[in-house]
């Protein structure tokens, strides 16, 4: 009999598998993509190994607290110090499971990256690199230790006998099946390829959001688990970055170059030539901040020749010169007014914004905008240095941060806050890890990586009790 039933072959899905057949247990993937190299955004992913953009090895309890406090107390101590003390475990249990690792860059959160790197030039770039050999590798381990993917299988509903979870019924190409264990692991990637959740938690629009990544995120599993009642946590708040509008039809400016190092360093306004964000949040806080406009394709990023040629070329695929290079949109003027005439903007608006900031910048009171202008994290630079730029931009969704309640075993949380019985969470669909009012971003692979070590873990200690 299988021991426990995996909905999804992402990271979470795979770790979660061979964690549980390392430790006896025999585990069955279901995979929605037929494909050999289905598509998720585990397979798509930049591998940065990362808690909340810190380096993964970092003091857990200085993590812990960043976390907390970064998330306004949305993500809990508990949680919090599990991804911060488990996130180093993830780091070396894949190495022990074959993966290299490499320092991308001299930035912190840099220093532990899936080995080929998953960005190397503009555009989608996946064969053969991070995500691509993390999940041949994690397959082929499966398979050895006796487990299976069973691909082409979309899992539908949940299999629930006195009060426990204990299967899924599901669609293959040959009909229905009826798959029981003894637990199930919910790991099929969040809900961002699901319009119609999109629209009833993010945007109203999400025909203007960029899919940044595979969009097999469907929310399959969060709709299976609520109903059985669990709990729902966070829905409104996404992991992406900002893209250039033409990223809807031209495949080499996604998922880099993305804008976010202008937008922090410059301003970013709504088609009234006015501030709408705090841009010193950082690229996703942005990005959920635009999908709250009326129109979320509407916002520019505003900016001057030093922050092109400064900010603007930092990253491991910066905005210059790969923005206007791979054909993305950049507006050029020798003055805030002509430049707001070019955009479709009232230039008066434009030339008050951008003289208030100025002002503010130089008095040190960038705080007192509305809305304010934080400076800690990424530095303001004053926009004073023709010529002045403009760039239109495009939300791109990578994955949703909201999901299925879990606590710090991955154990499925009802809407009571009880535990439900043989329903474990893992990666992109749990809820409760990151988000929040704050868009605090814990990291996508970490969520994977320890919640698929811990669910694995506690239904083998329990014996999938
Ligand atoms: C371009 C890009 C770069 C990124 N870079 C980073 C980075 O550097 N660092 C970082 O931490 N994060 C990064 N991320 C995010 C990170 O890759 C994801 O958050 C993570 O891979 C999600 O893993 P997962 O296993 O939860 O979901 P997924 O990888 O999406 O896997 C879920 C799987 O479930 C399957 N599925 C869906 N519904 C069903 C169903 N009903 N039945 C069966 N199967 C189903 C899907 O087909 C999919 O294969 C990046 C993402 C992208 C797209």
């Amino acid at each position: 009999m299988t021991d426990v039933i995996i909905i999804g072959g992402g990271i979470a899905g795979l770790t979660a598998a061979n964690r549980a057949a390392q430790l006896g247990l025999k585990a069955l993937v279901l995979e929605q993509g037929s494909a050999e190299k289905y598509l998720c955004n585990s397979r798509f992913t930049g591998g940065t190994l990362h808690v909340f953009m810190r380096d993964i090895m970092d003091d857990p309890a200085e993590l812990t607290r960043a976390i907390v406090a970064t998330s306004n107390g949305f993500v809990t101590e508990l949680l919090a110090s599990t991804m911060a003390t488990e996130g180093s475990r993830v780091v070396r249990w894949l190495q022990d499971e074959g993966m290299r690792f490499m320092k991308a860059s001299a930035s912190a959160h840099h220093r532990w990256v899936l080995a080929p790197p998953g960005r190397s030039r503009p555009g989608l770039d996946w064969e053969g690199r991070a995500g691509d050999v993390l999940l041949r590798t994690l397959g082929d381990n499966l398979t050895k230790r006796g487990g299976a993917i069973q691909r082409g299988t979309r899992a539908q509903s949940l299999i629930v006998e006195n009060g426990r979870c204990c299967g899924v019924v599901a669609q293959t190409a040959a009909g229905e099946v009826r798959l029981t264990a003894r637990a199930v692991v919910i790991a099929d990637g969040g809900f961002q390829g699901n319009p119609d959740l999109v629209r009833q938690y993010i945007c109203a629009h999400p025909e203007k959001l960029k899919q940044r990544g595979a969009g097999t995120g469907y929310g399959d599993g969060l709709r299976m688990a609520s109903a059985i009642g669990a709990k729902l946590i966070g829905m409104d708040r996404f992991y992406g970055h900002l893209l250039a509008p033409e990223a809807m039809s031209n495949d080499r400016l996604w998922p880099y170059p993305y804008l976010d190092p202008v937008a922090t360093a410059g301003i970013v306004i709504g088609p009234d030539g006015e501030r709408f964000v705090d841009e010193g949040r950082g690229g996703v806080y942005i990005a959920n901040a635009i999908t709250k406009l009326t129109d979320p394709s509407s916002a520019f990023v505003v900016f001057d020749h030093a922050i092109w040629e400064g900010p603007g070329r930092n990253g491991l695929i910066p905005p210059n010169p790969h923005l206007p290079k791979e054909g993305g949109s950049l507006f050029k003027a020798d003055s805030i007014a002509v430049l707001a005439q070019t955009i479709g903007v009232p230039d008066g608006a434009l030339t008050q914004t951008v003289q208030a900031y100025n002002a503010a910048h130089t008095g040190g009171t960038l705080q007192s905008l509305t809305p304010p202008r934080r400076a800690e994290k990424y530095k303001p630079l004053p926009i004073t240095q023709g010529p002045f730029y403009a760039a239109p931009m495009c939300v791109g969704i990578t994955n949703t941060m909201g999901g299925i309640a879990v606590n710090e075993h991955g154990q499925a949380l009802s809407v009571g806050g009880s535990i439900i019985p043989g329903l474990y969470v893992a990666g992109a669909a749990t809820g409760g890890l990151e988000g929040g009012p704050e868009v605090a971003y814990t990291g996508g692979l970490v969520k994977g990586g320890v919640m698929g070590l811990r669910a694995a873990e506690h239904l083998a200690q329990a014996r999938v009790g």
